[in-house]
């Protein structure tokens, strides 16, 4: 097991910072890197979420990534304690966004990109959104060798 936590500021440069972050920890793990730009991938929409969403893009507030790896496994959990989701399931639909600037499409991203992926929210408390990739393994099932 090994664990890494990381706290950054509400800020759209910081995006960069978690990927590359995220990525570099992930490493130590047998990730393509293809494997990785889909992790970098699921990692930017979720901390782009809080940064706008969670915390309605102000600066002055702290974004938290709690990352593990456990064996093969990978999880990465976003924090924000911003303004939290008030139907989860609605805003876990595709195309679904609150903000009709957008595609609402980043958590469609992030369940494709990993394994395992869940919601926590509270509306007034803030989100916490837990993913997480094994490595190792073709990430859905492969097509059978003829
Ligand atoms: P896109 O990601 O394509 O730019 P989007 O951010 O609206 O658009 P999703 O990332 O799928 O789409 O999120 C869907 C909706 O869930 C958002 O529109 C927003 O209302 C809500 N949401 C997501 N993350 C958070 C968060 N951390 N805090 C509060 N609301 C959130
Ligand atoms: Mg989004």
């Amino acid at each position: 097991m090994n664990k890494a936590v990381l706290e950054f500021s509400s800020r759209a440069e910081n995006v960069a910072f978690a990927r590359v972050a995220v990525a570099a920890f992930a490493s130590q793990l047998d990730f393509t890197l293809s494997d990785l730009e889909e992790i970098k991938v699921a990692v930017s929409e979720a901390v782009t979420n809080a940064i706008v969403h969670g915390y309605g893009n102000k600066p002055e507030n702290m974004v938290r990534l709690e990352l593990t790896i456990q064996e093969e496994y990978l999880e990465i959990k976003v924090i924000d304690r911003g303004k939290g989701i008030d139907d989860v399931a609605k805003a876990l639909e595709p195309a679904y966004s609150t903000d009709p600037e957008r595609m609402g499409l980043g958590f469609s991203f992030m369940q494709s990109f990993m394994d395992r992926f869940a919601v926590d929210s509270q509306p007034g408390r803030g989100t916490r959104v837990i993913m997480s990739r094994k490595a190792g393994a073709p990430q859905k099932a492969a097509v059978p060798d003829q």
